[in-house]
């Protein structure tokens, strides 16, 4: 494969923002830039996986959202129950469980829902083979979070070992590197394959 179609590869994997925990997304950054869809993911994310429910920082950064005009649904990879309960208590109307992350297809069905422009969407995740691959498929905006927990829960060595390799090699092609925290770039456009 030529470097430059490896390059390519890499941007799949590039963050639009990289924050160390969802409370310091800057929400007005979001409101200016235009944001009027907000997916957010949930385990390790907004709580710790072994966390049921919603805490105080939690429902203030989505009381802030909500206040800036964007809409949020919950996307998350685990069961029905789980991803329910929480959603309930946020007060938060829509979400999906068992999204199959990084197949886009749920995804995508939330998006088409919408008539909205991708730009004017942003994901929000800790995973970045599974939260940001998707919203760049999507050619969407994306916000990589520090995971809450290192845990191998849920997560299969391999793609521990996937996650690992690709911090790697973004740091390696300058594009990222791992605690090295920026309020990004909005709107920036980068060449996907
Ligand atoms: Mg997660």
């Amino acid at each position: 494969m030529s470097k430059r179609r490896k390059g390519l590869i890499s941007n799949f994997f590039r963050p639009s923002i990289y924050v160390r925990s969802f409370k310091d997304v800057n929400i007005n950054q979001l409101k200016r830039h235009g944001i009027k869809l907000f997916i957010c993911d949930l385990d390790n994310t907004l709580v710790p996986h072994y966390t049921k429910l919603p805490n105080r920082d939690v429902m203030n950064f989505l009381e802030k959202i909500k206040s800036a005009g964007i809409e949020l649904v919950l996307m998350s990879n685990n069961v029905n129950s789980r991803v329910s309960l929480f959603a309930k208590r946020a007060g938060v109307k829509e979400y999906k469980a068992n999204a199959k992350k990084p197949f886009k297809r749920v995804a995508k069905s939330i998006i088409e829902k919408r008539d909205l422009d991708r730009s004017k969407i942003i994901f929000m995740g800790d995973q970045i083979i599974m939260d940001i691959l998707v919203a760049n498929r999507l050619k969407c905006e994306s916000i990589l979070v520090q995971p809450l927990v290192s845990t191998t829960y849920k997560m299969s060595s391999f793609n521990l070992f996937l996650e690992k390799r690709i911090y790697k090699n973004l740091e390696k092609k300058n594009i990222l590197k791992r605690g090295d925290f920026n309020n990004g770039n909005l709107g920036e456009t980068f060449e996907l394959l």
